[in-house]
């Protein structure tokens, strides 16, 4: 048996066709246009293109966004003051601060500074806190959230199936089992989260009817670690050395694919999977939070 494969990328290209449309009757209908700022600090490669990403997909979907990029030596308070003045600016509604940030800066600081109502990033401690609260109308970290959408639609859904999540991070592990834990479509499963002190990581894994593995270390599930029949979620991106491509590495993800597949009744691709969703749902996070600052009903 050879698994389906949960293509990230069609699910992706599916929801950005939805939200340039939601963005487009927004416009018709109320005269508003959600608004995204995007803060970088420095001149970090990675860094620069995530944001450069992140900017245009907002301009595809008819989002207006707005990139400020500051030196990596400027001071701390003026990074807060910029923060403060995006709060207050109406034409803003989104405001994603690149992490990492310069070593002289404290990052929960300038988190915590961000209006959680416009923290589309969903890392402010008040998001954090109505997520494990199980609140509904609250901007999820877009990793995770990308996850329920992938296995939602592919017809995965984990309402009452065992969730087994692998990694306890703020980004992706805990609030993937908050969301996955909630009482609203998309959750409604039981969640069981594994870490680096999980001393049997197979004998958890195995019991998972859908297995979610954020670890970051290059292909560590194998096929004896997966029951006959489960469904994979793969958010792990690891770069290994590879002699036969020109460049000389590639990417995988933290499942072994090519012998995990044999086992699964679904898996997700790396890349291709998890991936491509992430910078769609901060576009989703961006027009839920517009709408409910403009206060619209849709
Ligand atoms: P972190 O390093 O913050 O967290 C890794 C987690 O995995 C920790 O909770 C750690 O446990 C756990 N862990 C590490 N080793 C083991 C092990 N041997 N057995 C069990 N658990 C283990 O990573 P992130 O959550 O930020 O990222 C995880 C992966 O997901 C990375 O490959 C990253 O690149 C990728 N990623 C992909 C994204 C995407 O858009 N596709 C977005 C974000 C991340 P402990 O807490 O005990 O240390």
């Amino acid at each position: 048996m050879s698994a389906e494969i949960i293509s990230g990328k069609e699910i992706a290209q599916a929801i950005r066709g939805e939200t340039t449309e939601r963005v487009a009757a927004l416009k018709e209908n109320y005269d508003f246009t959600p608004g995204l700022a995007t803060v970088l600090v420095g001149e970090d490669p990675a860094s620069q293109s995530y944001v450069g990403m992140k900017n245009k997909a907002a301009k595809e979907m008819g989002i207006y966004s707005r990139q400020i990029t500051l030196e990596a030596d400027i001071p701390e308070d003026e990074l807060l003051g910029l923060i403060e003045g995006l709060n207050a600016d109406p034409e803003i509604h989104g405001i994603l601060v690149q992490l990492p940030l310069p070593k002289h800066m404290d990052e929960s600081k300038v988190l915590l500074a961000i209006d959680p109502a416009k923290d589309v990033d969903g890392f402010h401690p008040v998001n954090v806190g109505k997520l494990s609260t199980g609140e509904t109308e609250v901007l999820a970290p877009c990793t995770p959230a990308g996850v329920v959408e992938m296995l939602v639609r592919s017809g995965n859904d984990p309402s009452g199936k065992h969730c087994v999540i692998v990694g306890r991070s703020n980004i992706v592990g805990r609030p993937m089992g908050s969301l996955l834990l909630r009482k609203a479509p998309g959750g409604n499963a039981t969640v069981t989260t594994c870490h680096s002190r999980t001393p049997d990581l197979g004998e958890v894994t195995r019991l998972a009817d859908i297995l979610i593995v954020a670890i970051g270390w290059p292909e560590m599930v194998k096929a004896d670690m997966v029951k006959p029949g489960a469904v994979v979620i793969d958010v792990g991106v690891n770069r290994i050395d590879d002699d036969t491509r020109e460049r000389g590495w590639r990417l995988v993800g933290d499942v072994a694919f090519d012998e995990v597949k044999d086992v699964a009744s679904a898996i997700t691709p790396v890349p291709g999977g998890v991936g491509p969703m992430t910078i769609t749902m901060l576009m989703c996070n961006t027009v839920d939070a517009g709408v409910r600052q403009a206060g619209i009903q849709e």
